[in-house]
């Protein structure tokens, strides 16, 4: 079967090599500007935050875009082609790019977080600067550290998935406080080892009394292998009981 080739071939391959530069370049400027925004934040917070929000979802973009920049580019140098071969060759493209998307999306999803983790770590605990004297400070134990976080904040590390860091310039006295959410934050899983498991709720079955500990119930979540864990925590007393304020006085 003799078919007549497409007539509008040239502007075809015109246009799919415009469309494939830009998406192609669209995705290496966002790999570009996120590298670029990690190498000029100074601040180890900001930057642990910005790993922990965007990355993924950054790479993830560039990746699609990039894939479909590909299979334009695959078929933006055509010569005498029939309608017939032109829709074979794009199935076939859609099919490679699809199943590239599925392997990267996976190894974003289930390994690359062990990446990110060693470097979340790294950040979190990389002494931090004093500005006042240009000096490391000392990062606190979950002891001492009480004296400086303020009764909502003890509240909040008792009962939800919250991570104060306590950073202190013993010289000058010049403390910075860190805020790190559990809800943001991947766990290894139990059951398939990936780091992929999530706290997906909070529950206060008992609440504290003065008097008594109270009762919480954390439910985990794997984003991999489908694992449902709930866990029980003991909530510490309310502080400064009626009883003791009295005694005080
Ligand atoms: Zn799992």
């Amino acid at each position: 079967m003799e078919e007549a080739p497409l007539q509008f071939i040239d502007t075809w391959n015109f246009w799919a090599r415009v469309a494939a530069g830009v998406f192609i370049g669209v995705a290496i400027l966002r790999v570009l500007f996120h590298v670029l925004k990690l190498v000029t934040t100074k601040d180890y917070k900001v930057r642990y935050d910005f790993i922990n929000e965007k990355e993924i979802s950054t790479l993830w973009s560039a990746t699609v875009m990039l894939l479909i920049g590909a299979s334009l580019l695959a078929n933006a140098f055509l010569e005498e082609i029939g309608l017939f071969w032109f829709i074979i060759r794009w199935f076939t493209t859609l099919c490679v790019a699809f199943i590239l998307g599925v392997v990267a999306n996976n190894m974003y999803k289930f390994y690359y977080p062990f990446y990110i983790e060693k470097r979340l770590r790294q950040l979190r605990y990389k002494p931090r600067i004093s500005p006042k004297t240009g000096k490391p400070m000392k990062l606190l134990s979950e002891e001492e550290e009480d004296v400086y976080l303020d009764e909502g904040m003890q509240a909040e590390e008792d009962v939800f998935s919250v991570d104060y860091d306590v950073w202190v310039d013993e010289e000058t006295g010049y403390t910075k406080i860190e805020k790190y959410s559990g809800h943001l934050h991947a766990l290894k899983c139990p059951e398939c080892n990936y780091q992929t498991l999530r706290i997906v709720k909070e529950e206060i079955v008992t609440k504290p009394t003065y008097e008594e500990e109270g009762e919480l119930i954390k439910y985990f979540h794997c984003s991999y292998c489908e694992y449902g864990a709930q866990e029980t925590f003991k909530v510490a007393k309310l502080k400064g009981s009626p009883a003791e304020m009295a005694t005080a006085s």
